[in-house]
């Protein structure tokens, strides 16, 4: 393993050289290194959340190109670099993952042909497209793991922004832990119970009625719903907890 000097002075070389071979060099050993000594603990949490679609080479293989393409950007000369490039190999693979993992709970009516997300009242299915309900067992539960092809950005309301939640149930879960009283029951509703503006006219208004409380209130738990999970992605993405 390099000292900490030595892949400075490599860092050094792949952002001055005026050797373009020399340039090439060090990028090499830089991503040769961090391939060797410090991959694997970084992304091993990683390969285990993954569900279907990437395998561990994909992951691999992005963690090392969020690496490169971040040497050209390192400042040597402020703190350890090393970690720097390790960091934003990892953001790499978090991209990758909440771009193909939105685990979609999704389902299917059978009375009107609709898929959509999941959606209920009183704890029964509901289609939020013509309002066929699940007693009549034409409502079908269907959870899957959706390669994203765009289409799935709406999983969770656009005031939340939670859409980078869904990088997997490991993720969802470790953070809905987190929650508790009534931040918890407005993420339940909406990530569980599918209340949000794409199957409720008003969903702020529903989830309010639902909890008996008031609209602002809802939203006052949203922002900080929102907040915790920015910290909660920081502090994974710091502390390797992800
Ligand atoms: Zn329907």
């Amino acid at each position: 393993m390099k000292a900490l000097e030595e892949m400075k002075m490599l860092i050094w070389t792949a952002q001055n050289s005026e050797d373009h071979e020399k340039r090439n060099w060090a990028v090499r050993d830089i991503i040769e290194e961090i391939q060797k000594y410090h991959m694997w603990k970084h992304i091993a949490k990683y390969t285990r959340v993954t569900i279907s679609g990437l395998d561990v080479e994909d992951i691999k293989q992005v963690f090392l190109i969020g690496v490169a393409e971040a040497i050209p950007h390192v400042d040597i000369n402020i703190g350890d670099p090393v970690i720097y490039l390790i960091q934003k190999g990892k953001w790499s693979v978090l991209d990758l993952l909440r771009k193909h993992y939105r685990n979609d709970l999704r389902q299917y009516c059978h009375a009107c042909f609709t898929e959509t997300r999941l959606h209920e009242k009183g704890g029964v299915p509901i289609c939020p497209v013509c309002g066929e309900t699940g007693h009549s067992g034409l409502i079908e539960r269907i959870s899957r793991n959706n390669l994203d092809d765009g289409t799935y950005l709406n999983f969770v309301s656009d005031d939340l922004l939670l859409e980078d939640i869904v990088v997997s149930n490991y993720l969802v879960e470790q953070f809905r832990n987190r929650l508790s009283g009534r931040r918890r029951e407005v993420f339940d509703l909406i990530m569980i119970s599918g209340y949000d503006r794409h199957a409720c006219k008003n969903y702020i208004k529903d989830i309010a009625d639902l909890l008996g409380i008031t609209p602002s209130n809802v939203n006052i738990r949203l922002r900080q719903i929102k907040k915790a999970w920015h910290e909660y992605m920081y502090e994974s993405a710091v502390t390797n907890d992800i």
